[in-house]
């Protein structure tokens, strides 16, 4: 196997995670784990400058990323993360998890992702637009409604969105709305976009709870980040009669054993900019989070939050991944030798994705759908995705993740085996 030059070797880099979660599916692939060398190969990276001019007149430079991870199944598809620990390893790894979720939900989709390495919320409005704009301008040569469609993440938003759309379509001398999803309704975007990701935890959570004997009624749950995905899993869970006992954030980690009001706490935010010193809640140490009594986890911020330490100690029943890659491979084997069950980040969150699909599909017939029709659509995917994940992880025997990343890699090794290698 040949190694590649850029990608940390440390243990704990979220590229070397996916490589090991690479390995433990390969015994199951049978013929087709002979192509299995392409999954891990990046397959175009590049790397651009951004010089932005800040408010002060003064320049900084900015590193920005898109990967292309593999395009065996079609274009590539993933978000735009603006994050200060954005960097090539970790743009790699998210960009290989879309190669995967889209072939684990049979979108016609390879997978993408991009960044930069910025702090968004240290920036004036101004500056953010002429930072993703010049970034859009960069990427520009291998983006495209055909080529690679990205999509909002982690601190960029349906705002954002725009403006690539926009700078996009400027460099292009016509209006190309599906050259990136998650924009405002107004712009060619989806209805349902904005909370599709945390509907499908909710939904791929609540099935897996049903075939597990796990009540969501009364369930206590702690969930880790409060943005679009995690506030609007937790308010259906809310709903649906489970208790949020507990939500950290970057600001603090806040309990309340009877129950967080989630109106309360969207209020506190959206007023305070973080969720730390809202009155509802007692503000408790960051690492006992892990120790708290639960029935259900969602990490739904960064990867790498639950380690092997950390997995001991979980007192869950359920994992829900909102979260790209937050579990470690060693942590996963502690969490299956002692029964809790995780459903793995490639089926759990990719309900964005699939709204995502229906808005690249919406702008290119330019004809749009119902809420309810977007909704009805996504909750057959969704659900038959995960009832064909759990199926056949009771037939291999094998853990949510890795059933969902065979039922993947076989979608996407028969495609490679199938076009073959050029030049032959
Ligand atoms: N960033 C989201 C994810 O990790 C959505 C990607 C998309 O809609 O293309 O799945």
């Amino acid at each position: 196997m040949e190694k590649l030059s850029y990608a940390s070797e440390s243990s704990t880099s979220p590229w070397v995670t996916y490589l090991r979660q690479i390995d433990r599916v390969a015994p199951h692939l049978g013929d087709l784990a002979h192509w299995i060398e392409t999954l891990r190969h990046p397959k175009r990276a590049l790397i651009v400058d951004i010089p932005l001019q800040m408010d002060d007149g003064t320049i900084r430079h900015f590193e920005g990323y898109r990967v292309q991870h593999n395009l065996s199944r079609g274009p590539g598809k993933g978000g735009v993360r603006y994050h200060p620990d954005v960097d090539l390893n970790e743009v790699m790894a998210l960009s290989a998890w879309m190669t995967i979720k889209c072939a684990a939900l049979n979108l016609p989709y390879g997978g993408a992702k991009g960044g930069i390495r910025v702090d968004p919320f240290s920036l004036s409005e101004g500056e953010l637009e002429r930072l993703t704009r010049r970034y859009t301008s960069e990427i520009g040569l291998i983006i495209g409604p055909q080529k690679d469609i990205p999509a909002p993440d982690v601190g960029t938003n349906g705002k954002v969105m725009a403006w690539m759309m926009d700078t996009y379509s400027m460099n292009h001398g016509t209006t190309i709305t599906g050259v990136v999803t998650g924009k405002p309704i107004h712009l060619g975007g989806s209805l349902g976009r904005e909370k599709a990701t945390g509907r499908g935890v909710f939904i791929t959570g609540c099935e897996v709870a049903k075939r597990s004997g796990i009540e969501i009624e009364g369930a206590k749950i702690a969930l880790q980040g409060f943005g679009n995905v995690g506030s609007e899993a937790a308010r259906l869970f809310e709903k649906a009669g489970a208790r949020i006992v507990a939500v950290q954030d970057h600001s603090a980690t806040l309990y309340n054993e009877a129950g967080i009001d989630l109106t309360e706490l969207t209020v506190w935010q959206a007023e305070s900019k973080q969720i730390a010193g809202f009155p509802g809640a007692q503000e408790i140490a960051k690492e006992e989070f892990w120790t708290l009594q639960m029935d259900i986890l969602i990490p739904a911020a960064l990867e790498g939050q639950i380690t092997r330490e950390r997995a001991e100690n979980l007192s869950c029943k359920l994992v829900l991944e909102g979260a790209n890659g937050p579990t470690y491979p060693e942590a996963d084997d502690v969490l299956a030798e002692r029964g809790i069950l995780v459903v793995p980040d490639v089926i759990c969150n990719a309900g964005g994705v699939t709204v995502s699909y229906f808005e690249w599909v919406q702008d290119m017939a330019s004809f749009f759908w119902s809420e309810e029709e977007i909704n009805q659509r996504m909750d057959k995917i969704i659900t038959d995705a995960i009832a064909h994940v759990c199926d056949k992880a009771e037939e291999k025997n094998c853990s949510l993740r890795t059933s969902a990343y065979i039922v993947a890699c076989e979608r996407i090794l028969l495609a490679r085996k199938d076009r073959g290698i050029y030049p032959g």
